[in-house]
């Protein structure tokens, strides 16, 4: 199974015949807003968990995650100063203030941020990451916008490979930019190699590897819970 969302990084489109194509169905409208919802559900959940933060809690972000939420992690910014600032922080903190951004944007996003690219794109969603680059938190809802592809047709609500999930993980490629607020996404790529970018994600999460946080498939798999 293929489990790759578009590259972050990748600014090939499928040609302008694609493009063309683009309109607003409302089936399109329809999709969309039954995934926006399911996405500001999951984070809700998950910013809940954090807040909660039992044993319960704390065992399933290991298990996600491979650590410990007091362990220090790698995260990157962006500011008017510096291109990629790098820092150490604890893994709970980093989740809990990532969702905080994701939740902001989430917030801020309407229909219009979404092109309907569901007759070509042969990928799930992709979005361009440096849109959030010294860009106003007000400018959001007016200039971001998120590629929706084939694959997030028929992908389930909630779940592994989900619309939810999916949203969350296009949403984490958004560079974080330490400006005015501290707002954007979670900087975060598409690391992929000779295996399947989910087989990469474990390993990462098998060895312990610091760059874990900047990983979106490894993001995602927080992201994969179902209301219940
Ligand atoms: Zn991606």
């Amino acid at each position: 199974m293929n489990n790759r969302k578009g590259s972050s990084v990748s600014t090939t489109r499928k040609g302008a015949a694609c493009v063309k194509k683009v309109q607003v169905t409302d089936r399109f409208k329809k999709m969309m807003l039954e995934a926006h919802r399911a996405q500001k559900i999951v984070l809700a959940m998950r910013a809940n968990d954090l807040s909660l933060w039992t044993k319960k809690e704390q065992d399933e972000f290991r298990k996600i995650f491979g650590f410990d939420g007091n362990e220090i992690v790698d995260d990157v910014y962006s500011s008017p100063s510096i291109t990629k600032g790098m820092e150490k922080k604890k893994a709970k903190d980093l989740m809990k203030d990532g969702i905080r951004r994701l939740q902001l944007l989430c917030n801020s996003l309407s229909i219009d941020n979404f092109n309907n690219l569901t007759d070509c794109g042969n990928y799930y969603a992709k979005v361009s990451e440096t849109q959030t680059i010294a860009l106003d938190i007000s400018k959001y809802s007016t200039t971001l916008k998120i590629d929706i592809g084939q694959k997030f047709v028929n992908a389930p609500l909630y779940g592994i490979d989900s619309q939810a999930c999916t949203l969350c993980h296009e949403l984490s490629h958004f560079v974080r930019y330490v400006g005015e607020v501290d707002a954007g996404g979670m900087s975060t790529d598409d690391i992929t190699g000779n295996k399947k970018p989910r087989e990469i994600a474990i390993k990462m999460r098998d060895k312990k590897d610091p760059q874990l946080f900047l990983n979106s498939y490894n993001i995602e798999m927080y992201f994969e819970k179902s209301p219940s």
